[in-house]
């Protein structure tokens, strides 16, 4: 199915079944998006992972 990239507004091909919290990434600008809902399907922002190693 294709949903619509929240930052672009660019299609994003999701692979079916879709799952909550699968990460996909928008081919228009490289956007990780995470589905946070199944009924409807929507797409959110995916929050940036970073290393923290501590101090
Ligand atoms: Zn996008």
């Amino acid at each position: 199915m294709t949903q619509t990239c929240p930052e672009c507004e660019g299609p994003v091909q999701l692979a079916e079944p879709v799952r909550l919290s699968e990460i996909s990434q928008c081919p228009d600008c490289s956007s990780e998006l995470e589905v946070t809902g199944l009924a409807p399907v929507t797409l959110a922002l995916a929050p940036e992972i970073e290393e923290d190693w501590g101090e």
